[in-house]
């Protein structure tokens, strides 16, 4: 009998593929090449880094949007012998996500720039495993009823929301009445100023604020674990992905970072996720959905961390988690201006023009001033990021220190 023709492999497109997250995506799928094949791999200019990854996994689409980076590393795969087609512009990531050839999307492109692709693989009908919270802070009404519509499969690949998702139940239907569900407990680890002195916040340095105590990531997400931030928009996120209304959902700060999230009970259970903190545990859970793989992740060491802590998040020291909250119950633009001024303010603070207290003030500012603007469709929400961050900037020159 002739052996059975083996399952095919599931394509991958890995946008934003030279980041934290595309790293950590391409390292497990190395470990399974009877799983799984990159399909495409996306950067926006990091050609040397592109480069080394299309050799080793020889994809058949690699788009950078920079379109001189984009020349260049096409030059340089021709003199490598490479079949790997290189494609220049934002309008490529689109293509690249919505491609019927790819199977699965990893969304791990920064900021509101990640939109687009990632809601062109939900109409798609793709397997998304969407990083790219930013996505859903900016429309996830949109986003979610794209996902609907196509049929889309989508898991989160954020720790907590990969937490909350293994914690709910199976098939969860987005009605947390009907599924018992009380609340959801958002885990934070507090970030790197936790404990440190309001008075000296003021001064703190990018490389000191990118210094995560628990996990290595890029700079913008880093930054926004220091203001708290991330747990702001991960609460929008939560909200979007699990129907849970703002006042269900609460964020518990866990300095340890062993426990992701959880999700409490109307019989009083409280279903939590561990596992030692490396992002390669939610991707590898999302890839091989319902099925469990080898992450490579390091076995967790109960006896080693001893014990888990837990404290209020403090809404004083870290005034973007209040905000966050606000714009959520606000609704209509404020979680799309929130996000556009918090990305502004934050690549102003990485560029040493503002101080890292300045980056609240900033957001409030601008929020104040963006108040009307509509979020009815995708071109409209990209509207009112555009006219935020115009706002942002504004807000950023007058708090501007001279250099
Ligand atoms: P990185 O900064 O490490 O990587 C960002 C990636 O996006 C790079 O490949 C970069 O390309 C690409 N990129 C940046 N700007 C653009 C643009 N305008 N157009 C197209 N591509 C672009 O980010 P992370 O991997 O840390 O984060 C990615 C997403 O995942 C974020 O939304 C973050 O919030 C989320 N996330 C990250 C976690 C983590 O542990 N890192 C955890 C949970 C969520 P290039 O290299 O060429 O600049
Ligand atoms: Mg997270």
């Amino acid at each position: 009998m002739p052996d059975p023709t083996p399952p095919r492999l599931q394509r991958v497109t890995v946008l934003g593929a030279t980041g934290s997250i595309g790293m950590s995506t391409l390292d497990v799928l190395a470990r399974h090449p009877d799983r799984f094949e990159a399909f495409a791999l996306t950067a926006q200019v990091q050609v040397e880094r592109l480069f080394e990854l299309c050799l080793r996994f020889s994809p058949r689409f690699a788009v950078l949007v920079d379109s001189a980076a984009a020349s260049d590393l096409r030059q340089r795969l021709k003199a490598a012998g490479s079949a790997t087609e290189v494609l220049a512009g934002a309008g490529a990531l689109v293509e690249v996500a919505a491609h019927p050839d790819t199977d699965a999307v990893m969304a791990a492109i920064v900021g509101a720039a990640g939109l687009a692709p990632a809601l062109a693989a939900a109409r798609a009908g793709k397997r998304v495993l969407l990083a790219n919270k930013e996505a859903l802070v900016l429309s996830g009404r949109l986003f979610m009823q794209a996902v609907a519509a196509s049929g889309a499969q989508l898991l989160p690949i954020d720790s907590e929301h990969n937490a909350v998702f293994q914690a709910l139940p199976q098939g969860y239907t987005r009605d947390p009445q009907r599924c018992g569900v009380r609340r959801i407990l958002l885990t934070a680890s507090g970030g790197p100023f936790r404990e440190r002195s309001l008075e000296s916040l003021a001064n703190v340095t990018p490389d000191e604020a990118c210094a995560h105590p628990n996990w290595v990531m890029g700079r913008k997400i880093s930054v926004d674990s220091a203001t708290m931030m991330n747990k702001g928009l991960e609460v929008i996120e939560a909200h979007w992905l699990f129907a849970v209304p703002p006042e269900a959902i609460e964020v518990v700060v866990h300095p340890q970072s062993v426990i992701h999230s959880m999700v409490e009970y109307a019989d009083g259970s409280v279903l939590a996720q561990l596992g030692n903190p490396d992002m390669r545990t939610p991707i590898a859970h999302a890839l091989a959905y319902p099925e469990r793989i080898d992450a490579g992740v390091r076995p967790l060491d109960l006896f080693e961390i001893g014990r888990l802590n837990f404290e209020r998040p403090d809404f004083v020291r870290f005034p973007c988690l209040a905000l966050a909250y606000d714009a959520l119950r606000e609704g209509g633009a404020a979680a799309a201006v929130l996000n556009a001024a918090n990305e502004e303010a934050v690549a102003a603070f990485l560029d040493r023009r503002v101080g890292f207290t300045r980056i609240p003030d900033i957001i409030a500012a601008t929020l104040e001033r963006a108040c009307d603007l509509s979020v009815d469709c995708i071109e409209a929400i990209l509207d009112a990021d555009a006219r935020a961050r115009e706002i942002a900037r504004s807000e950023i020159l007058a708090r501007q220190t001279t250099p």
